[in-house]
């Protein structure tokens, strides 16, 4: 068997110390259970707490299947799954959050199900453990996902996915800032699959996404995908202006009907129409500010993300030297 890994699992991590012994352990024993050679690809996105060491002291261990990568600071979740997948070497790759929620236990089955066949496979989380809010977020991230992509997925949300590897490669050149790893991977993606996985709510710390990256998540999650709002801009002005026209017509006649008088108390619907006007009108620049923000982004072409340092499991090295496999 050669010393490649045919299933990386590539797994961000931020501040995450508490959950990471028990992630380490339990991934350990399910991939093991697989008769494939695999690895596992931390991408440690700036932590400030003992993530760090957990990690440096597991891909140093002897015969790891870790990989560690530090990026110098916090990109995001998506941003530090790019990294991975840029040092990962599987031909099957298994993206996993570190927090636990999604047990490593359904690894097996995602990489099943790519090995019948399939480009990318997704999965939907019963039982969903969320808070109500950012369940109908993902409700409203999944309609426009499953407009923009064309492909028919239930759960965009959820990150513990697989992918084949050439729809990784497709991935890893696209090198637009704002990623969304899921909608990006079926645009590429012919067949697709998904599967049911058991999700639990966090044991330890809490959601490394506060509202205001939430938010951010939302609109790149739209640029990325689709211009549409931009021409919808348009069709809404124009209807807006239409209707507005139509409605000064229709003042200036019941001012001429019923005389100054009524004209003057009139002058409240116009502040509201007015209001209304000049709301829609800043909705309408603040999505245009989000598209050119994301142009200015990506023409100054700055790293998507800076590695700072790298420890390759080490059983690879010493196998590739001798010679033999790495299983297990
Ligand atoms: N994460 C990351 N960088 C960030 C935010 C999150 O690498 O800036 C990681 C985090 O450690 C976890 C995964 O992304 O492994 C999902 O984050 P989280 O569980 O906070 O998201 P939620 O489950 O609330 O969607
Ligand atoms: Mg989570």
């Amino acid at each position: 068997m050669t010393p490649r890994p045919e299933v990386s699992i590539v797994i961000p991590v931020y501040n995450e110390a508490q959950a990471l012994p028990e992630l380490i352990s339990r991934l350990k024993t399910s991939c093991n259970l697989m008769e494939l050679n695999w690895e596992a690809v931390f991408v440690d996105d700036g932590s400030s707490d003992g993530s760090r060491d957990i990690l440096s002291a597991a891909a140093s261990e002897p015969n790891s299947h870790t990989t560690a990568i530090f990026l110098n600071r916090n990109y995001g979740q998506h941003a530090a799954i790019m990294a991975g997948f840029e040092q990962a070497a599987g031909d099957i790759m298994v993206t996993l959050d570190a927090d636990l929620q999604n047990p490593p236990e359904e690894i097996p089955r995602l990489v099943e199900k790519i090995r019948e066949g399939c480009d990318v496979v997704g999965s939907i989380r019963v039982h969903r453990q969320d808070s109500f809010f950012r369940k109908m977020a993902s409700r409203f991230v999944n309609a426009i996902a499953r407009k923009a992509s064309g492909v028919v997925m239930h759960d965009y949300g959820c990150m513990l996915r697989a992918y084949r590897k050439p729809i990784v490669i497709a991935m890893l050149g696209c090198h637009e800032r704002s990623t969304f790893i899921p909608i990006l991977a079926n645009m590429f993606a012919h067949r697709t699959a998904e599967i049911e996985v058991q999700h639990n709510s966090r044991s330890d710390g809490d959601s490394k996404y506060n509202l205001w990256k939430l938010i951010n998540l939302q609109f790149d999650l739209l640029t990325t995908t689709t211009t549409l709002p931009l021409r919808l801009l348009t069709v809404v002005g124009g209807l807006i202006s239409v209707t507005s026209l139509l409605f000064a017509i229709f003042l200036l006649v019941l001012r001429l009907v019923y005389g100054s008088q009524w004209a003057a108390e009139g002058i409240f619907t116009l502040f509201a129409l007015l209001f209304f006007m000049v709301g829609a009108q800043f909705m309408a620049m603040g999505l245009v500010g989000e598209y050119i923000g994301r142009i200015y982004n990506d023409v100054r072409a700055r790293p998507r993300y800076f590695v700072e340092k790298i420890i390759k499991k080490k059983n690879t090295e010493m196998a590739m030297k001798a010679g033999k496999g790495d299983k297990k």
